[in-house]
């Protein structure tokens, strides 16, 4: 009998790996193999191997980036796409820019600012892909990328289709979609603006962030979500939890609410600190902190 390996072999031509260390594609740096590791090389390939790995039944989750990611240490029993391979990008003459999942925020940001296009400057400063982030609903400096959107392209079962921002429900840091949906690309519309106020805007963003957020170890950025009206960090610090440390894992002296990897945690170390803050945090403010970092695989 064929393993399920060869079996989507057979239909797809991407890359694809087996027992891939997750660790190696997060930006905590923690995280168990993935059993299978796949990078479709376009987006009829990327059907192909959804197709196969739903008649299989094998779990599958995208990966972006990893930068909001937190895979446990037993890994994930099932299939991580990249869709690093899926990233073409055009802008039309009226300013509406189309960028696919695969896309990085930097790249994103980079091209609207040549095309002299305004809207998207606060991504310079969020890493990660396009897919990832809509998927968040990233934002800073009072920008989120919703703002800018026009539609979405999700793979659905029979095909990819096109979706009016309004069809979504959205919000702070959060998109609701079906899990097993996948982002393929969306359109911006932006609006014209000078290319030195856009830098000028981005070298603000740039420089507020090396002023609060110089960690210097991996992180994923902001660990829980601000409970609204309240900053997550001031309720961290106010609990007295500054420098805290679980086997690897240690709330920043830098900025409270990244946790950091001070070499060789493991996912158990963020998630027995994460337990810990959420615990503290309450039991000094009533405030209960949720996760922003998405949580996945076994332990
Ligand atoms: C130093 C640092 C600073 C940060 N600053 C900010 C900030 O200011 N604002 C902010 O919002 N975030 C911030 N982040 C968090 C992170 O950069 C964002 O959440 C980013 O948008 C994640 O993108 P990603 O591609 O890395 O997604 P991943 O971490 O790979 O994935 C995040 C989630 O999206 C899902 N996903 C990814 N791609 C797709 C797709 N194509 N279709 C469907 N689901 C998909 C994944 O399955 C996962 O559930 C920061 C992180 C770091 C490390």
């Amino acid at each position: 009998m064929s393993r399920p390996i060869d079996i989507i072999r057979s239909v797809f031509d991407g890359e694809l790996l087996e027992q891939v260390p997750l660790a190696r594609h997060t930006s905590l740096k923690v995280g168990g193999p993935a059993d299978i590791f796949a990078i479709p090389r376009d987006i009829a390939d990327l059907r192909n191997l959804v197709k196969i790995l739903d008649e299989l039944q094998i779990p599958r989750f995208v990966i972006g980036g990893g930068y909001n990611l937190l895979v446990r240490d037993g890994g994930f029993r099932g299939a991580a796409i990249s869709l690093c391979k899926i990233q073409q990008m055009t802008v039309s003459k009226d300013g509406e820019v189309r960028a696919e999942a695969g896309v990085s925020t930097i790249g994103l940001a980079r091209l609207a600012q040549a095309h002299g296009l305004s809207g998207l400057e606060f991504l310079i400063g969020i890493p990660g892909s396009i897919g990832g982030a809509l998927r968040m609903n990233a934002g800073a400096h009072g920008g989120e990328i919703f703002d800018h959107l026009v539609s979405l392209e999700l793979l659905d079962e029979d095909g990819v289709h096109t979706y009016d921002k309004k069809t979504f429900k959205y919000g702070y840091r959060c998109l609701q979609l079906e899990p097993n949906k996948i982002i393929i690309a969306a359109k911006f519309q932006l609006a014209a603006g000078s290319q030195e106020d856009i830098c000028a805007e981005m070298d603000a963003c740039l420089q507020k962030r090396r002023e609060t957020q110089q960690v210097r170890f991996p992180n994923a950025g902001s660990f829980f979500r601000n409970p609204a009206g309240q900053a997550a960090w001031r309720l961290i610090d106010e609990a007295g939890l500054r420098g805290l440390t679980v086997g690897g894992a240690q709330v920043s002296e830098v900025h409270t609410n990244f946790l950091i990897n001070r070499g060789g945690a493991q996912a158990a170390d963020f998630l027995r600190l994460a337990d810990i803050i959420k615990e503290r945090v309450f039991n000094t403010s009533g405030v209960k902190l949720e996760e922003e970092v998405r949580i996945t695989g076994e332990d």
